[in-house]
């Protein structure tokens, strides 16, 4: 925890250095204080009190309880108060239901993810969900955050389902990032992509291959090693840039559309959108051996290659094609994938894909 004291340190020394006597500085601090994170959650306000003592800053603490409505009750909280700056969320979805309320109070937010299971933390977009887990839309803002801070130290202590899943969330990047290029379709903030973007993309993906099985013995063994230094970095930062300069494709409207079903609630997004990769190459007609090198690297660092996988063992064909009719909605990413794509062609890309992880584990 002692790169969250330095940082709210630093928030706190620049406005004291440059506006003596002025008022006092606040820091809204948001972090689960109930529920099974809570431990963690406190961690953080401890750390957070400490810092700010000797600096004379004040901290708000609010309770997010790693939920998209704990998010926002926090940041609505913080807005009222007119806090400076908002540090904290350990969650995903606290984090993205708060962003868009600080924005609009125009109140800077630093992330200091606690995970590295997908690359929100460094994106400025907030994807929306129901309460009860289903896509509804993607919230642009008007900016990135302000910092993003990781700590490898506590990434490493968290539970390795969530750095696999951060895996199979950046795997799908460079292919997303790639159709979007072919196609000249619209990034997350309406451009077109630039080199950088396609590259740090690439490299996101040739970072996985090369590091992905090692970073995860690593972590099982909670061991902070270089590999696990790069994973964390492509899950969190290549991954982030390559796909909000590069664009989205049929990977992440897969996964959009298996939300639909309750059964994949309990899959994190990364592992939904491991799978939604899988159903793309098929629907793009990719390379054989692309497609088997895809699966190797799921095979090997346990991300789903099947429905059963993903909680759809025994799921029937109508229940599937709300999957795929939800993946071709008008507004979905899918249709930056070259041709014209229908929810039939989607449904038979996501049999044909589960069909193909079947087999192979039977081999
Ligand atoms: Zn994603």
């Amino acid at each position: 925890m002692h790169r969250i004291f330095a940082v709210i340190a630093s928030i706190v020394v620049l406005p004291a250095a440059s506006a003596a006597g002025a008022e006092r500085l606040a820091v809204g601090v948001a972090a689960p204080l109930s529920g099974p994170n809570a431990p963690l959650g406190r961690q953080v306000e401890q750390g957070a009190r400490i810092a700010a003592g000797p600096l004379g800053v004040e901290i708000r603490t609010a309770d997010d309880a790693c939920s998209a409505q704990g998010g926002a009750a926090a940041a609505r909280g913080f807005a009222d108060a007119k806090v400076s700056v908002v540090v904290g969320f350990l969650c995903t979805e606290a984090i993205e239901a708060a962003l868009p309320i600080l924005k609009g109070a125009g109140i800077p937010v630093i992330i200091v993810p606690t995970i590295a299971s997908t690359d929100a933390p460094c994106s400025g977009c907030a994807v929306l969900y129901s309460a009860q887990g289903v896509f509804e839309s993607v919230y642009y803002q008007r900016s990135n955050p302000a910092a993003v801070l990781v700590d490898s130290a506590i990434i490493v202590r968290a539970p390795v389902r969530f750095l696999v899943a951060g895996m199979g969330d950046a795997l799908a990047t460079w292919f997303e990032a790639r159709s979007c290029h072919a196609t000249r379709s619209a990034n997350a903030c309406g451009g077109l992509s630039t080199l950088t973007g396609l590259n740090l993309a690439r490299l996101c993906y040739d970072t996985l291959l090369r590091y992905g099985a090692a970073a995860k013995t690593a972590a099982e063994q909670q061991i902070i090693t270089p590999a696990l230094g790069h994973i964390i970095e492509a899950n969190t930062l290549l991954s982030g840039i390559g796909f909000e300069s590069g664009g989205l494709a049929s990977a992440h409207s897969i996964h959009n559309g298996l939300t639909a079903l309750a059964e994949t609630h309990a899959f994190y997004h990364g592992e939904k959108v491991a799978f939604g990769l899988l159903a793309g190459l098929q629907l793009i007609d990719a390379p054989p051996e692309e497609i088997n090198e895809v699966y190797r690297f799921c095979e090997a660092v346990g991300l789903p290659t099947t429905l059963a996988a993903v909680g759809l063992a025994g799921c029937g064909r109508d229940r599937l094609l709300q999957v795929a009719q939800k993946a071709c909605a008008p507004e979905e990413c899918i249709h930056h994938e070259a041709g014209s794509i229908t929810p039939d062609k989607v449904l038979n890309a996501m049999l044909a894909a589960d069909a193909i992880g079947t087999r192979r584990k039977s081999v």
